[in-house]
């Protein structure tokens, strides 16, 4: 087992990782920019390097800095969290020349899986569901016009290096598809750096349903059945259920093998999240996360297990602590992201913390790195902590986080917590009977 870890993030998951280390007797490394020097992950961690400013360019994207750092300290491995480095696979290879170990599958995996075109092509040969669709890129407009005959309207034009919810148009008609082709490849040019595009058929009332696995990296994988993300604002997560009241037993078993199978061939080494939209009881694949996901903790709560432990223990050449035939879904969990924004209009509201109780009791987790006092800064995203409850059933779990979401308070800055309260109250969330658009329709930005 490592002795050193270096942790290459900030925030409520760099805290989570931290905490994974110290139970299993690995002393840990904070990196932090300039902004970060009084969090909480920084405080509690065995040592600590400032790794550049405020940006996130400079800091914890600055892959020469991290190096340095890991060389300093002397980090054997670096656990990267979600977002930043951690779906980079130039970062993951230059780890592995220096002899560190990168806490995640391998380069050639987070490559693959990083171009969504390549990503769609690798599932299909695996044999998982895809969204009808191109083959592969699409460059013109004839092109486009004949895929998009064959698929049926309406289409969806997305960036191949997309995400965070960028670079995706709707196309209802052909004569939308000449100016959803030029605005999508213009948009992934400037947000990405690369103007591949792919066509796919537009589904109207989708959910968003995830499955996590973990693979050893020798060809044994398992599965920990899905998550349900269809809450979204902006194709951005906001609410995350395990499992999806949408999926029976016998749907998540089929698919999860599906994907355990695929997950074993491709000899893929820690944790992933395959991405489905699942809609008129099919799945269809839109793409792979080769990491840790914000909302993994939900499937932790019904599984009873510590994934970031699992994602040390296979990076050390460990096996999977668990056997398929003994990983239970126990009860259900619900997560709801809260962001230091306005519940409104969204808008980030940083600033200093005058008040800070988080929820407790039975059932409640709360993962967050902000304390009374503790200064958020606004150079990086408005994430500042999840609330995660579970229950023996979904009603209860939904009394549970009514009652939790009662006793939260976050003062001196605005969050997203009675948008929660608000929501929780609506029928569509209480019956569990939403799909990806239900949000913004209730939030007014969809007619
Ligand atoms: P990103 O990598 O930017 O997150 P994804 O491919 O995962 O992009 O899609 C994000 C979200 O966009 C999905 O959860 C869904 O809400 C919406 N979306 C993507 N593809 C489609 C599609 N073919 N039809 C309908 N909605 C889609």
């Amino acid at each position: 087992m490592f002795k050193k870890v270096l942790i290459a993030n900030r925030g409520e998951i760099a805290l989570r990782i931290l905490r994974a280390c110290k139970e299993l007797g690995i002393s840990t490394v904070a990196v932090h920019s300039t902004a970060d020097a009084d969090a909480m992950h920084v405080r509690l961690a065995d040592e600590s390097v400032c790794i550049g400013p405020a940006s996130a360019t400079h800091s914890y994207l600055n892959i020469p800095s991290i190096l340095a750092a890991c060389e300093i300290t002397g980090a054997e491995a670096v656990h990267p969290g979600y977002g930043f480095l951690s779906e980079n696979a130039r970062f993951a290879r230059i780890l592995e020349e220096h002899n560190i170990t990168f806490i995640g599958p391998s380069a050639h995996h987070i490559e693959i899986m990083g171009d969504k075109i390549q990503a769609k092509k690798t599932a299909k040969e695996l044999g998982i569901p895809v969204v009808p669709g191109s083959e592969g890129g699409v460059t013109s407009d004839v092109e486009a016009r004949k895929i998009a005959a064959e698929i049926g309207y309406p289409v969806i034009i997305k960036a191949a290096s997309g995400g965070g919810g960028r670079g995706m148009k709707v196309a209802n008609s052909e004569a939308d598809i000449g100016n959803a082709l030029s605005t999508a490849r213009s948009e992934a040019k400037a947000a990405f750096g690369d103007d591949a595009v792919y066509i796919e058929k537009y589904l109207a009332k989708p959910r968003h349903i995830e499955i996590q696995v973990l693979g050893d990296g020798k060809g044994g994988a398992i599965h920990l059945g899905d998550r349900d993300c269809s809450l979204q604002r902006r194709h951005q997560k906001v609410w995350e259920e395990a499992t999806s009241p949408a999926v029976t037993p016998e749907q998540r078993a089929e698919i999860g093998g599906v994907v355990a199978d695929a997950i074993a061939k491709m000899k893929y080494s820690g944790a992933g999240t395959i991405e489905f939209l699942y809609e008129d009881g099919e799945f269809y694949f839109i793409e792979m996360n080769t990491r840790l996901q914000v909302e993994h903790p939900v499937t932790e709560r019904i599984t009873n297990m510590d994934l970031v432990y699992e994602q040390i223990q296979i990076a050390a050449g460990q096996p999977i602590s668990v056997k398929q035939e003994d990983v239970t879904f126990w009860g259900h969990a619900i997560e709801v992201r809260i962001n230091a924004e306005d519940p409104e209009t969204f808008a980030p509201s940083p600033g200093r913390i005058s008040f800070y109780h988080p929820a407790g009791g039975v059932g409640v987790r709360v993962d967050s790195g902000v304390y009374q006092g503790y200064k958020i800064p606004p150079y990086y995203d408005s994430l500042i902590g999840k609330l995660i409850v579970h229950g023996r059933t979904r009603e209860e779990c939904l009394q549970r986080l009514r009652r939790a979401l009662g006793e939260f308070v976050v003062d001196g800055v605005k969050t997203t917590l009675p948008l929660f309260r608000r929501l929780i109250e609506e029928e569509a969330v209480i019956t569990g009977n939403y799909d990806i658009h239900w949000l913004e329709k209730y939030l007014g930005m969809k007619k």
